[in-house]
């Protein structure tokens, strides 16, 4: 994504009341801060939160979290949930590396990950957020029969992720090349960058992964 820092970004992410401060404070708590034991739905690098706000708003009796690790792009989301004002929505300004800093064992029941960054040069395979590294720390913060929806329009970001989810002992369901053109359309809200992609008529990939452990 290019970013245009936005003068005061960081500053409003202080003050804004659909920002979480520290969230490490509420790691094992999160049912305890909506006020009630619904489950925890996060999208990490949410960018401008169309999709998670869509999401909320159809699903008010799911929590969902809204991750992004910049905030010269978190506050595009934030003007929209003003307005909107949905309960059961609320956003990190954080660094999804240290995911499980926030979230405790089980705590997350489903991580969406949406276009990624592919970082394509080898040496910056690790911030890929579907490397070893990052499936090994949401292994650590989903239950046993949580899951990874992950999609995108980068045929080598999904091809390596599909292999690396393989070799990490994650297995991959409902996999299609062409998410618009499948019956797994029905009910997928789009984002940003995928609505500006398959406008290009690029097709969109899209695999759900699940740690092994639950299939055995
Ligand atoms: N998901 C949105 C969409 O599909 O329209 C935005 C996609 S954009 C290409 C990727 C986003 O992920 C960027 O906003 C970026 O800042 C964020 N991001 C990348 N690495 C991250 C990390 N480690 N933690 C949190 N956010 C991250």
């Amino acid at each position: 994504m290019r970013l245009r820092n936005i003068p005061g970004a960081r500053e409003e992410m202080l003050v804004n009341p659909y920002v979480v401060q520290n969230p490490e404070t509420h790691r094992g708590q999160w049912c305890g801060f909506f006020g009630n034991s619904n489950p925890i739905h996060i999208e990490i690098g949410m960018g401008k939160g169309q999709f998670i706000m869509a999401l909320a708003a159809a699903n008010p009796n799911i929590n969902y979290i809204g991750i992004e690790k910049y905030s010269s792009v978190l506050i595009r989301a934030l003007a929209k949930q003003e307005a909107l004002d949905l309960p059961n929505l609320r956003f990190i300004r954080f660094d999804a590396e240290y995911i499980e800093d926030i979230f405790a064992p089980g705590e997350v029941e489903r991580i969406y990950l949406n276009f990624s960054d592919p970082w394509p040069k080898d040496r910056h395979g690790h911030r890929r957020l579907t490397s070893d590294r990052f499936l090994a720390r949401y292994e650590n913060v989903i239950p046993e029969n949580g899951c990874i929806m992950f999609k995108t329009d980068n045929r080598g970001l999904f091809d390596y992720s599909l292999e690396t989810a393989q070799v990490c002992g994650w297995s991959c369901n409902d996999v299609t090349y062409d998410l618009h053109h499948s019956p797994y359309e029905e009910g997928n809200f789009h984002t940003e960058y995928e609505d500006r992609f398959s406008a290009l008529g690029n097709p969109i990939y899209r695999v759900v992964l699940r740690p092994k452990k639950q299939e055995e």
